[in-house]
This record gives C-alpha cells, structure tokens and sequence, in this order.
C-alpha cells in the first residue's frame, strides 16, 4: 500500500507539473496572440420570437491558433482572467466589433446591434466608458449599435451592481443586459436598482424547460423580468420545441443553434444575402 501511494503522489506531482507547464506555455501563447492580432470575433444572431426575424448577434471571440484552427473561448478565456490578459483581449473583441459595424454601415448592410461580453476585470482594472466611448468614437459608428453582457454572478460576486459606469454607459446609449441570469443568486431588489435593459436566461433553463418546474420557472423569470421593463433572451435554444414553449411563455428574443451558430462575417453576410 505504501509503494502504491507513493507512486500515486509521484504521478499527481508529474500532474501537476504537467499543468503548470502547460498553462505557463499558454499564457505565453496568449502574450503573442495579442501581440499579433490573432483572435477573431464570431456573431450569432438573436431572433425575435414573435417577427420571426433577427434583432441583434452577440461577438464571441475564437482564437485562431497557427497551425491549429479556431479554438473556442472555453479554451482560453479562464487563463485570460487568471492572467488579467483579458483586459487587452476584451478591448481587441470591442475594436474588431466596431470596425465590422462601421464596414456594414458603409456597405449599406441591414444592421442590428451587437453585443459584446465583458469580464468584471475590465471594469475593475480599466476605464471601461473610456474604452467604449474611445472604439465608438474611432470608427465612426452610433453607440447604440452597441450592447454589453455582463453575467448575474459576476456582477454580484465584484459588487460591480453598485457601479456608477452603468449609468454612464447607457447615458452614450448603449445598452446592458444580464448575462446566464438564474446562476447568479442576485435579489429582486439589486435587479431593480440596476435598471438594465436585458435579460438573458441561461441554458441550463432552456434545456430543463419540459419539465413541470422547469417551465414554470422560466415563466416567472420572464414575468419577473417583464415588470422591470427588461427585454427576455432565451440561450441555448436548439429545437422547435423549446422555442414554441418560449414564444408561448412571453419570452422576447431566443438565441441557440436551432437559429444558427456563431457564424464568421463573411458567412453571415452569405447568410443574410439570400
Ligand atoms: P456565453 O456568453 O454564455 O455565450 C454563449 C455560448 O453558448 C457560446 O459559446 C455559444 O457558441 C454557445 N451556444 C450558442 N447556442 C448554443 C446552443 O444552442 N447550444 C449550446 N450547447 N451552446 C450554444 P462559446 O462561443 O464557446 O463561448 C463560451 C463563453 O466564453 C461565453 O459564454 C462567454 O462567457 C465567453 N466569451 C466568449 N467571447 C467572449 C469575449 O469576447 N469576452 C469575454 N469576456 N468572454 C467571452
Ligand atoms: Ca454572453
Ligand atoms: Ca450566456
Ligand atoms: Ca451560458
């Protein structure tokens, strides 16, 4: 038994080694990543319930890795945080978002607001309002293109709720909205004093919406978030079923594979040319 537990310990350190090394090499990666513009932005539309129609896409960033394709934010963006590399990164996702904006504005595209996730760290450790009013002002483009997410457990673990810059930012008009609300643990009235404008209900509720409580749920998020003046986003909506159930709930707009996946520029521009 001793040998045996002995020889575990020396394989969990080899482990742990092997995550350090690891994790050092990818932050290391990331540094140069940035250095050389290597991340891209996908768009995934939100539609409409009712229109049946597009209303808004949200960025999410893909990195793409010389000689190993597009590696999805899963992959990277927790060591960005760990590392406070998410603030650069975050401001390279807000400067590519505005720049496409600006190309669809020239090119006459019918355009919709974007929306663009940002981590608690960037309001912490930098002037966020600066950074938005700066990529606004850059390209040329009308804030209220703009939309930021920022999830329910992040704002109430930073007290971020209590924020001043909110206000600030939806003074330029941009829009906020709660990001995987129902994992985040926030009151009725710190969602009241927030006044943002919407809400997005996390997956984990979609997926569970055919079962009674499930259902019933979403439906009183959805009442929840109605009486406080906020447009409802269902995520993670991935068949007909679960969106006739949200449209038949009051749920405003659904956002899931069912609709489309997060698609490159060029082929949402293949997308809605037809
Ligand atoms: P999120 O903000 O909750 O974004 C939604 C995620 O769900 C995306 O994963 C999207 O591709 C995926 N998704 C969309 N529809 C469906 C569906 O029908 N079924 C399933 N199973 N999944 C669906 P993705 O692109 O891998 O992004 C993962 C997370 O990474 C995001 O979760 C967000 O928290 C973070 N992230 C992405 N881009 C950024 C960014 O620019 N900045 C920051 N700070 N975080 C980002
Ligand atoms: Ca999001
Ligand atoms: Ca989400
Ligand atoms: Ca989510």
């Amino acid at each position: 038994v001793k040998t045996e537990g002995k020889g575990s310990f020396r394989f969990f350190e080899a482990r742990l080694f092997e995550e350090i090394r690891s994790r050092l090499e990818t932050e290391v990666e990331l540094r140069r990543a940035l250095d050389e513009r290597q991340f891209v932005v996908h768009y995934q539309p939100r539609v409409d319930l009712a229109a049946g129609a597009t209303s808004s896409m949200e960025a999410l960033v893909r990195w793409q890795r010389p000689g190993q394709g597009l590696t999805g934010p899963d992959r990277f963006i927790q060591l960005a945080e760990d590392t406070g590399l998410i603030v650069p990164l975050g401001e390279q996702v807000l400067d590519s978002v505005c720049r496409q904006l600006a190309e669809w504005t020239r090119e006459g595209a019918a355009l919709v607001p974007v929306s663009v996730n940002v981590s608690p760290r960037q309001f912490v450790q930098s002037d966020i309002l600066a950074v938005f009013r700066g990529a606004v002002e850059r390209y040329g483009i009308d804030p209220r293109l703009l939309e930021i997410e920022v999830t329910e457990s992040s704002m109430m673990q930073d007290g971020l709720g209590e924020a001043a810059v909110f206000r600030q930012l939806r003074a330029l008009g941009i829009k906020l909205c709660i990001d995987d609300f129902g994992t985040g643990y926030s009151s009725l009235s710190q969602l009241q004093k927030l006044r943002f404008d919407v809400l997005k209900i996390d997956r984990a509720f979609v997926l569970r919406i055919d079962h009674p409580e499930g259902g019933t749920l979403i439906a009183s998020m959805i009442a929840m978030a109605h009486a406080l003046g906020m447009r409802v986003v269902a995520e993670g909506v991935e068949n007909q079923r679960q969106m006739q159930l949200l449209r038949t709930l009051g749920c405003d707009e659904g956002q899931g594979y069912y609709f489309s996946r997060p698609l490159a520029p060029a082929e949402l521009e293949r997308v809605t040319a037809r």
